[in-house]
């Protein structure tokens, strides 16, 4: 029993002396005092030990295991005094992060400064609308595509759901406000939609209102060809083509040149080499009538936008769900 004790103090001691990393210290420590080690051996020794001895022989385990012990503990400190880096303050620190505004929040801001300057004021409404707001008041009829139940997400069918567009808002604002009104809506909307590249079931809307006497085209026209310019620079091509929507009339849809291809054609404006930007045109007097405006002393634009696709244009973001996805090193 002596002898394995003393065995292994001279192998602790020629052992420790090679050690010159925290690694093969941990390898000894194991090989001695670990679950398998030396120490654990000589434990399960005890019961082949006559029943007078096993006192000592306990007792001299003691001391081995407090030998090791310490004298791993000093050899320890050593090797991480002697590893030590010296203080250098001349290293570069480390750039911690910082935050910045998503892009979406970067466009409303700029869109907002924009139609600020020309007397508009920048107000938002319900997210969860009625029927009657987001379809009937904007004189979409019952058989419009848009208030099909499938494509609307509803809370309550059929009378409850998630605004699909923030004309919602328009019908809000005329409802609560007597002319002149001058408004625009930045905000969420939301569509059964499956996400692809260009459509997500969430999305967000820039909508326009400007409801005045004397309110004509004309006017629509300018203030768009200004907010085109103001976006994409002086130099941008714009072009208005008739289009039908039910809540105007008539009713327009502002394209500009693709920033992407430049009017050759490709994937981003689908080969057209114009890319919708907004749908507008006149509010329908029947609108105007059933928000409680007089139609006949009154008329009024309306514009809205894909707010994601101005987004994706101005910052070169070819695939829409960068936008909603909470990877930092997408964006
Ligand atoms: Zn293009």
């Amino acid at each position: 029993m002596a002898h394995d004790i003393a065995q292994l103090r001279d192998l602790l001691e020629s052992q420790i002396k090679e050690v010159t990393t925290p690694e093969s210290l941990q390898k000894i420590e194991a090989e001695f005092l670990g679950r398998t080690g030396h120490i654990s051996n000589l434990i399960s020794q005890i019961k082949n030990i006559a029943p007078e001895n096993k006192r000592a022989y306990g007792e001299n385990i003691n001391q081995l295991k407090n030998y090791i012990r310490e004298t791993l503990l000093a050899k320890g400190s050593t090797i991480s005094s002697n590893n030590k880096t010296p203080l250098d303050l001349t290293i570069p620190g480390i750039r911690p992060q910082s935050g910045r505004l998503h892009p979406t929040t970067i466009t409303i801001n700029r869109l907002n400064y924009f139609f600020r300057y020309y007397g508009f004021s920048v107000t938002d409404g319900n997210e969860i609308v009625t029927n009657r707001i987001n379809f009937e008041l904007l004189n979409l009829p019952p058989d419009h595509p848009a208030r099909d139940l499938q494509d609307s997400l509803y809370i309550e069918e059929p009378n409850i759901l998630l605004r699909t567009h923030t004309s919602s808002v328009e019908v809000e604002t005329m409802i609560k406000e007597k002319p002149p009104i001058r408004v625009v809506v930045p905000g969420r909307c939301f569509r059964n939609e499956t996400a692809n590249s260009t459509n997500g079931a969430v999305f967000y809307q820039y909508e326009g209102l400007y409801v005045d006497e004397n309110v004509t085209m004309g006017n629509l026209k300018w203030i768009l060809e200004k907010f085109a310019k103001f976006v994409y620079g002086d130099k941008i091509k714009t072009r208005f083509r008739a289009k039908y929507y039910p809540q105007v009339e008539p009713g327009a849809g502002f394209d500009v040149l693709c920033t992407f291809c430049g009017g050759e054609g490709c994937s981003v404006c689908k080969y057209r080499g114009y890319i919708e930007l907004i749908g507008c045109g006149m509010v329908h007097p029947n609108a105007l009538k059933k928000c409680g405006v007089d139609n006949l002393k009154y008329s009024g634009f309306a514009f809205g936008m894909g707010l994601d696709r101005i987004v994706m244009t101005t910052f070169n973001i070819p695939d829409i769900r960068v936008l909603y996805n909470g990877d930092l090193c997408l964006s």
